[in-house]
């Protein structure tokens, strides 16, 4: 494109909340055939909730969620906050945790009054051997309804199970529509558990879902993608999305999003809105056409 059709494309997107960083950015943008978007802040709001605790039946509610509460509280993640701030609703005395440790894309550990805790999805449960099949049918029950279900144990036995969700965006369904409509593969990568992620993945209309991806793995799911001869744009709002962001042929990152995200992405939504990926994307449409 020559340079005048560059700067009308680039100060177009500006006045929309596009912020495009680069020329090649604008240019490479109109050849995209995929659209991989992030679940988690990305598709939707990112301020998760407690919406249901279920315990064992000789463990009391409230000692569930003081240890959970206690686990989550040195963690960062939107899932860690939702857990917290229930325990505060509650009106909870939260105890430390020592030796706190967070293995990413699966849970917390700690000591919590002398017990050896742990907490986070079915594979951190797993790989500490914890029993899970009295809860099996929670699980399922909670994840088809889209909520992210998390357990919770002391000494080796599981006390219960709390499940966050959170709200799809209010324009993810129409942007999501419009991009299939521009004749896009649309595609949703999440590090939550399939069943949770399929049942958002129904709510919002993508082709295909991608679920149960570590952090450090979302890169190699976009490489793999234009290693079958596709031409990606990725679309995150996370520290655990930078790496496909940057993998991406073009990387779409959300205003409300993290720094890293930002700075690892071509393109910024300003108004963390999915219908300005489809409008980024026919603006630089636009901006080929012209100079041809
Ligand atoms: P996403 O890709 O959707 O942003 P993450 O990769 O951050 O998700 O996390 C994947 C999964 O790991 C979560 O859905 C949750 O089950 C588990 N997990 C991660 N961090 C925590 C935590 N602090 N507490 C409990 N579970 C966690
Ligand atoms: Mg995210």
């Amino acid at each position: 494109a020559t340079p005048t059709a560059i700067m009308v494309g680039t100060g177009r997107g500006a006045a929309n909340g596009i912020l495009i960083k680069s020329a090649e950015a604008l240019e490479i943008a109109h050849g995209v055939d995929t659209v991989v978007l992030d679940k988690t802040g990305t598709i939707t709001r990112g301020e998760p909730r407690v919406t249901d605790v279920v315990h064992r039946a000789d463990v009391a509610v409230d000692d569930l969620l003081r240890v959970a509460a206690a686990l989550e509280r040195p963690s960062e993640h939107p899932l860690a906050k939702a857990i917290v701030a229930e325990g505060e609703r509650r009106g909870l005395t939260v105890p430390n945790a020592d030796g706190f440790e967070q293995v990413p894309g699966q849970g917390v550990r700690g000591i919590v009054d002398g017990k050896e805790c742990l907490g986070g999805n079915a594979a951190m449960m797993a790989a500490s051997g914890i029993d899970m099949a009295p809860v099996e049918h929670v699980r399922d029950r909670l994840a088809g309804e889209g909520k992210t279900p998390l357990f919770f144990a002391a000494d080796g036995r599981l006390l219960g199970v709390i499940a966050v969700a959170d709200t799809v965006k209010p324009t993810s369904r129409e942007a999501i529509a419009g991009m299939r409509a521009m004749g896009l593969d649309v595609v949703m990568l999440t590090g939550d558990n399939a069943r949770t992620a399929e049942a958002i993945g129904r709510q919002v209309g993508v082709d295909r879902v991608v679920a149960d991806v570590l952090p450090q793995d979302k890169e190699r799911e976009v490489r793999r993608l234009q290693d079958e001869g596709r031409k990606v744009a990725m679309v995150g709002d996370g520290i655990n999305d930078a790496p496909a962001l940057v993998r991406a042929d073009v990387g779409l990152a959300i205003g409300a999003g993290t720094d890293v995200a930002m700075e690892s992405a071509d393109i910024v939504l300003m108004r963390s809105d999915l219908n300005d990926v489809p409008a980024a994307i026919e603006l630089s449409q636009a901006t080929i056409r012209n100079i041809k």
